[in-house]
């Protein structure tokens, strides 16, 4: 496991941490090591709340996710990767817990999938200890102790079919650079013949690169579903942080240990959010805050030990799509609604109140320009309500209110409508005539049909194994 924050990126993150939509307007970060997202991420356990449940039960026809299965895969799931409460509160979620409980807020500690844990904070660098139990700790040894065989450094470039049947997949071997120590497709330069093909021949193959890479390999192969790569949802985060007279030290400890769900339903024209602490190293944090000039910048990482940054994990209100380019890379394209610029900017002005609640000196709300307020004199309780006003109706066009995405979803949607839904209820495939493809399936984030409104983990895990039972029964060899 890396030791560093800048090999941690290189190695364990898509485009090395440095990925964002067409547009730069926003920041996004995905796994890209072994076990994904689960290797690197925050570990957050929160169940997909009942009412997007309902929602995609009734209106996407996903049988049994609104009832008794989907209850009893999600018990599952968190009894394999030990979801259990946060032992230890670190001083930024601390600061959750007490604005909270001085608003009348509801908030509450956070489950998560480690155990053991002290303050070391490794976890975006994927957790050396082994106390982390994501995909790589739990799934992948349980499938290794099956028979499976996992192959690493290898870029899966399409699906191949034989009359309208999955055969295998095929891809490229990965090399070590010997300058950088990065995987690479071959010798910088050398001959495209030089690149290592591998090809694995399989009746089935169940998709599960994420949200942003599976529909663009679906795309390589040909023509595909209409509704490929579209409807991506990205919870779009805003940030809000607040620089406290303590140090905070945002690097320590469990990466996110309380959150406030006050907000979680949708009202007034927006849609919901859940408040959540925002850890990093100070790379993350150097990406995090906005280009003000080079001395403002400065001493708002010279502040960095006294930052405790808040992120609201919105549901979307807006949509985009995943598209593959012409020369093979991948396109994000991805716009706001206005429900959604609304639900952001609600979440700027609640993160505002809840950090001033717990104690903040001076408040920035991450933008460009940046939007800041100092805590303190007289006047501070009027000068707050116009800050309010200002953050209530901050510019969340493209490239002004910072905006960063950790959650994708919804490229490979699934639901029962043939014409509207690229896979299935059950996770088969759909392909360009609308029909299912033999033996091809997809059990990533793909195949929510909307964004969920929660930390999407444990979700995507629970829909995994739903998806699991079918690829089981129609794998078997008939009797
Ligand atoms: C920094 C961070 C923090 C997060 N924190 C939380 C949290 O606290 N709680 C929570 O619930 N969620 C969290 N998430 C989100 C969660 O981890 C993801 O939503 C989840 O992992 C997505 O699962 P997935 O199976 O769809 O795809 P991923 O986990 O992204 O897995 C896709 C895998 O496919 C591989 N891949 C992609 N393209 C190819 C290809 N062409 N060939 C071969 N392999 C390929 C990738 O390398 C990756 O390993 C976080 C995510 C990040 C990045
Ligand atoms: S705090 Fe340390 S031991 Fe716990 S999950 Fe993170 S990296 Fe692993």
């Amino acid at each position: 496991m890396p030791r560093t924050e800048l090999d941690a990126f290189s190695r364990l993150y898509l485009n090395h941490g440095l990925l964002a939509t067409w547009d730069g307007a926003i920041s996004m970060l995905a796994g890209s090591g072994v076990g994904g997202g689960t290797l690197v991420n925050w570990m957050t356990c929160i169940d997909a709340p009942g009412s997007v449940r309902a929602a995609w039960a009734r209106d996407h026809g996903l049988d049994g996710l609104d009832g008794a299965e989907w209850d009893a895969d999600r018990a599952a799931i968190e009894d394999e990767i030990g979801v259990t409460a946060s032992a230890f509160i670190p001083p930024k979620d601390e600061a959750i817990l007490r604005g909270a409980a001085a608003l009348g807020w509801e908030a509450a500690p956070i489950r998560r999938n480690a155990r053991s844990c002290t303050d070391c904070g490794s976890c975006p660098f994927g957790c050396p200890r082994g106390t982390k139990l994501g995909g790589l700790r739990v799934h992948l040894p349980r499938a290794v102790a099956h028979g499976a065989r996992v192959v690493d450094r290898v870029r899966v470039t399409e699906v191949l079919y034989d009359h309208g049947r999955v055969t295998g997949v095929a891809g490229n071997l990965l090399v070590e650079d010997p300058a950088s120590g990065m995987p690479v497709l071959g010798p910088a330069g050398g001959p495209s013949a030089a690149i290592r093909r591998l090809v694995v021949r399989a009746p089935q193959v169940v998709l599960t690169a994420g949200a942003l890479r599976s529909p663009a390999i679906l795309q390589a192969g040909g023509t595909v579903h209409h509704a490929v790569g579209r409807h991506l949802r990205l919870h779009p985060v805003p940030v809000v942080a607040g620089r406290m007279a303590d140090p905070v030290d945002i690097w320590r400890g469990t990466m996110q240990a309380a959150r406030s769900a006050e907000f979680i339903d949708a009202d007034g024209g927006r849609d919901g959010y859940v408040i959540e602490s925002a850890p990093g190293h100070p790379g993350l944090l150097a990406l995090a805050v906005p280009w003000d000039g080079a001395a403002e910048h400065a001493s708002w990482i010279e502040a960095s030990r006294h930052l405790s940054p808040l992120v609201a994990v919105t549901r979307d209100g807006g949509e985009g799509r995943v598209s593959r380019t012409g020369s093979g890379r991948v396109r994000v394209d991805y716009r706001l609604d206005a429900v959604g610029v609304r639900t952001l900017r609600h979440a700027a002005a609640s993160m505002a109140r809840l950090i001033r609640a717990a104690g903040a000196l001076e408040i920035l709300a991450a933008a460009t320009p940046i939007i800041r307020h100092r805590v303190d004199g007289p006047d501070e309780p009027a000068r707050f309500e116009a800050y309010l006003a200002r953050v209530g109706t901050m510019d969340f066009g493209p490239n002004r209110g910072t905006v960063f995405s950790a959650h994708q979803m919804g490229t490979i949607r699934m639901g029962a409508d043939p014409a509207d839904h690229a896979a299935d209820a059950r996770g088969r495939v759909r392909g360009a005539d609308t029909r299912v493809i033999p033996g091809l399936y997809v059990a990533d984030t793909s195949t929510f049909p909307t964004g969920l409104g929660v930390n999407p983990m444990l979700a995507a895990m629970t829909m995994a194994r739903r998806v699991s039972r079918t690829v089981a029964a129609e794998g078997r060899p008939a009797s």
